[in-house]
């Protein structure tokens, strides 16, 4: 069996594959090698199986700006490869796209599969050598020979140029345990640890269960340490078994996090933020007045979903049996406190196991993201979630791995 390549890329999943089919259409002898019996098995399960590639902001400088202190690191490696360049490559090879809700691009056939299956086609089409079930243990940099060591189950293959590829470690299920981090870091490499973000939220009150698979499309989040508003946010709200995610909630979780170490955390939902609070009290009482021999447990589906008008009743201390003729100015009030500022204590992120991406990482500055070559290591390059890259979500981790690829593959 070959040992000896120009290329070793470690790390099969999006950013690994991109690189190495880069490298290979530069005719440079490659393997790519991946623990897994398949490639880019978390790819496979990005965007809730349906993949969301990346976001339509084409022009460089709009897009750098989502990625907030990181984003000048990037500049000189979307300039090369950025949106554009993405949706142009994927289209040349028979992928086409939908845009959803702010900019959101997925495949147009709404699965993740065909983007996996894309990339990887390229990889084969370019003939790199793909060496699946391979689990690297090692990296070794010879200073005298400038050749890297990589130690595998399967023996010790070298190059002249390594691609550490191993992703983050949110997940692990999918490959990524973070054993890249201990080799970047033996090589040389600051790791900033690790920090949670993009996670859903556990909401500490036992009703929530009774709430799961609700989608508020529309609301006003605002959160609250100790009392004291911190930000506000509006978007969709999704309950779940223990609490509440969608792309808002996770982009807020790592603020949430961090106040979470500080002190209690409390969202403040406004259900209805598209109706103030003066038409809204006044629908409320029409309501009222319109259905007065009703229960008022059947009435407030005009404004919730059933199941969260309950929950609403009992947080507003109101009996669900009382007909909407007896309900008090007292109860109509603390029912449209309930509407406008629905409370919901944060007991904590749910685990790192269920993160989308964990930040952390190597330290940017120690990386030359003209070529994505380190600055510590000649011939050493790094892609993907090995970054210490800061990203919301809406497609902007992947477009760091097709970025981040691309411009190794081109200079390996
Ligand atoms: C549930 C979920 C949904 C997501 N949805 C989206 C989305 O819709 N849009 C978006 O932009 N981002 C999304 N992300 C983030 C995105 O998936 C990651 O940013 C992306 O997969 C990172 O790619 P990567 O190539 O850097 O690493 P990974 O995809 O983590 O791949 C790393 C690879 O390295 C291999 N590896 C690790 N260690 C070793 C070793 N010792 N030996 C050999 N191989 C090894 C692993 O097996 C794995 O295949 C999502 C993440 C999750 C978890």
């Amino acid at each position: 069996m070959k040992t000896k390549f120009d290329v070793i890329v470690v790390g099969g999943g999006p950013s690994g594959m991109m690189a190495a089919a880069k490298s290979g259409e530069r005719g440079r002898s490659v393997v790519l090698l991946d623990k897994n019996k398949k490639l880019g098995k978390k790819l496979g399960i990005t965007g809730g199986g349906r993949c969301n590639v990346t976001n339509n902001k084409p022009v460089v400088r709009e897009m750098l700006s989502q990625y907030k202190g990181s984003g000048k690191y990037l500049f000189s490696t979307f300039m090369q490869h950025g949106v554009k360049e993405t949706i142009a490559w994927f289209r040349e090879r028979g992928v086409d796209f939908v845009e959803e809700n702010e900019g959101r691009f997925f495949p147009n056939t709404l699965k993740a599969e065909t983007i996996r299956a894309a990339v990887q086609r390229e990889v084969e089409k370019q003939k790199v050598t793909i060496r699946r079930n391979e689990m690297v243990s090692e990296i070794i940099f010879d200073s005298k020979t400038k050749k890297f060591l990589v130690k595998t189950n399967n023996g010790v293959l070298s190059a002249d140029s390594c691609v550490v590829a191993t992703g983050g470690t949110s997940h692990p299920e999918t490959g990524s345990t973070g054993e890249g981090f201990n080799w970047l870091n033996n090589l040389g490499h600051t790791v900033i640890p690790g920090n949670m973000s993009l996670v859903p939220l556990v909401v500490a009150k036992p009703w929530v269960s009774k709430l799961a698979g609700i989608t508020l499309p529309e609301v006003k989040i605002s959160v609250y340490s100790d009392d004291r508003k911190k930000s506000v946010y509006a978007g969709k709200l999704l309950f779940s078994h223990v609490g509440v995610t969608g792309p808002t909630i996770l982009n807020l979780s790592k603020s949430v996090g961090e106040l979470l170490e500080e002190g209690s955390v409390t969202l403040k939902i406004d259900l209805l933020p598209l109706v103030d609070a003066g038409e809204l009290k006044a629908k409320f009482r029409n309501l009222l007045a319109y259905s007065s021999n009703k229960k008022i447990k059947n009435v407030l589906s005009e404004f919730v979903p059933a199941a969260l008008g309950s929950i609403i009743l009992e947080e507003a201390q109101v009996d669900d049996e009382t007909e909407c003729h007896s309900v008090s100015k007292e109860d109509r009030v603390r029912i449209l406190t309930q509407f406008k500022a629905f409370s919901l204590p944060i007991e904590k992120l749910l685990g790192e196991d269920k993160a989308v991406v964990s930040s952390g990482g190597v330290q940017l500055d120690e990386i030359n993201f003209r070529t994505m070559e380190s600055r510590m290591i000649p011939g050493l390059f790094l892609v993907g979630d090995v970054l210490n890259i800061d990203r919301p979500s809406g497609g902007y981790s992947l477009q760091i791995c097709w970025s981040t690829g691309i411009v190794a593959g081109m200079n390996v």
